[in-house]
């Protein structure tokens, strides 16, 4: 699932390709992908109004209209939002835009394309259909149902140490990597980052919060930041189906330690342990027992 560093990568995209653009037509392959409204209702709020800006909360885009409605698109599993020009054929979406847009399979599966009045279009595309477009008026955001409970953004400024630590040892029973995953406490982080931080903060996923010395919670509040940093740096995370806006794959998987590499040797210094998977909290994780320190 696209995370925090892949969904800043589509929403600089978007800031630099649909921002100034007029909707003149709004098409989806089925009604259930618009969440808030029907699709009638959700064609004449957009068709004809400006985007003025893109912006991330946690996991979601948000995009900003002219007329006071801000679009919202959650990529879910394998969504991901797309910028070139399309033609339709035999009920099939065909990008006429050269390159990745028309050769990688992963951009094929529109479910939703927004056309501007210059024939310029915005796809989502979506091979599992989890994927989710809602709309709200831009002034009620602090009331919105599902953004309002978010927690904060990790990468703020205002988002300390001392705030980060608060987070994480409010009251719970629950392991560190499910309380990193918790987007009520922190917004943006999913399963690829949390791996990769705890490992490199030596940290075993299982491990009790309130038990993790604080000289380790630092290091994984400074790591959580960095990595979330090298995310959007390298593009995103393009293992699974994630593509920036043009289509094109991120590489932050070629940096991965720890994420889906069951059975490899760790690469931490000096470790020579391996790398084992287990499910926590329902979630795939990856880590080394020999580095990664349980605390309980
Ligand atoms: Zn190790």
């Amino acid at each position: 699932m696209p995370e925090l560093p892949e969904v800043t990568t589509t929403v600089n995209g978007l800031n630099k390709t649909v921002v100034g653009r007029i909707i003149s037509d709004v098409w989806a392959d089925w009604a259930r992908l618009i969440r808030d409204c029907s699709m009638d209702k959700f064609r004449l709020r957009v068709v004809g109004a400006k985007i003025t800006n893109a912006r991330r909360r946690a996991k979601n885009i948000l995009i900003d209209l002219d007329n006071g409605d801000t679009i919202l698109v959650h990529m879910k599993m394998t969504g991901h939002l797309l910028f070139g020009r399309w033609r339709s054929c035999d009920g099939k979406w065909i990008a006429t835009t050269e390159g990745s847009l028309r050769n990688d399979p992963y951009n094929g599966h529109i479910r939703m394309m927004i056309t501007f009045e210059d024939g310029a279009q915005l796809a989502l595309s979506d091979l599992r259909r989890f994927a989710k477009v809602g709309i709200f008026r831009t002034d009620a955001e602090h009331n919105h149902a599902e953004l309002s409970k978010l927690g904060p953004e990790p990468l703020e400024p205002a988002f300390t140490l001392l705030a980060f630590k608060e987070c994480i040892v409010k009251k719970t029973s629950r392991s560190i990597k499910q309380v990193l995953l918790d987007q009520t406490r922190i917004s943006g982080i999913g399963n690829i980052y949390a791996d990769e931080m705890l490992f490199r903060s030596g940290i075993h996923p299982k491990s009790n919060p309130f038990a993790i010395p604080n000289k380790k919670l630092s290091l994984l509040y400074k790591t959580m930041r960095n990595i979330l940093r090298e995310g959007i740096e390298f593009g995103g995370d393009s293992m699974s189906d994630y593509r920036n806006i043009l289509g094109e794959r991120g590489s932050f998987q070629e940096k991965h330690l720890a994420y889906r590499r069951t059975g490899l040797k760790c690469l931490e210094r000096g470790c020579g342990g391996k790398i084992t998977r287990s499910v926590i909290g329902g979630r795939g994780s990856h880590f080394c027992l020999t580095h990664q320190m349980l605390y309980t």
